[in-house]
């Protein structure tokens, strides 16, 4: 079932790259391991795979040990500042640096072991209050920010846009998402997940994330309590 269910994908991010005037691998795929059992992992990564996607620290660290050395893993969800070193073991891209605050606890610490971590910087283009990330009109003020802190790396941004019954309505948010990188001359672009990497990858996401359309529909969706 997962052989297929990633298959399937697979082929939907090619199609959908080479009718954005891209190649298949100028997208990469993020497996979403949150809801995925161990076994399940181990065959992705067999499969080919080498990129996950956790949400949490814990659950990363937990997973790391049981499938070993062999992925490449990618912070989505919230960080915690009190889980930033463990954090900083373990991911080689935090998807989802939201707050200022949070990028002077991450170059602290990462300075501490000499590493430079990279970053995208979550923006709440919805603007649901439910949701973490800067505002759009707060973004090039956290980049000059950021900027100035010598072990912290931004290459992107990303996005989490809301589950909808018509995802093709979350386009826009994608296109607004491209603008903004384009404006500040980045390189990454982390949007899509299950229900709409497709529309994300027509509106140029360079990394979509992907749980139920690989692992299976029992995933949920962490939200801001
Ligand atoms: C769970 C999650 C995903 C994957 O969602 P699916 O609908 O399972 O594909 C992507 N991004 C974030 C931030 C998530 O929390």
């Amino acid at each position: 079932m997962i052989k297929e269910n990633l298959v399937k994908v697979k082929a939907k991010i090619a199609d959908a790259a080479k009718r954005s005037g891209r190649k298949p691998e100028d997208v990469t795929l993020i497996c979403v391991t949150k809801e995925a059992i161990s076994s399940d992992i181990l065959n992705v990564i067999s499969l080919g795979e080498k990129n996950l996607g956790e949400n949490r620290v814990k659950d990363a660290l937990l997973k790391h040990r049981a499938i070993g050395d062999t992925a490449v893993w990618h912070l989505i969800g919230h960080l915690q500042t009190n889980k930033t070193k463990d954090a900083l073991g373990m991911f080689s891209l935090i998807h989802s640096l939201d707050s200022l605050k949070l990028a002077k606890v991450i170059d602290k610490e990462a300075g501490k072991i000499n590493k430079v971590q990279d970053v995208l910087i979550e923006v709440n283009v919805s603007r649901e209050a439910t949701k973490f990330g800067i505002d759009p009109n707060g973004l090039g003020a956290m980049l000059d920010e950021v900027k100035e802190l010598k072990n912290v790396s931004v290459k992107g941004l990303m996005t989490v846009t809301p589950l909808l019954d018509a995802p093709q309505d979350n386009r826009k948010y994608f296109a607004q998402l491209r603008e903004l990188k384009d404006k500040f001359g980045l390189k990454v672009l982390s949007m899509g997940m299950s229900q709409d990497y497709e529309d994300a990858i027509l509106e140029g996401a360079t990394m979509v994330r992907v749980g139920r359309a690989i692992f299976g529909k029992g995933a949920v969706h962490a939200k801001k309590n």
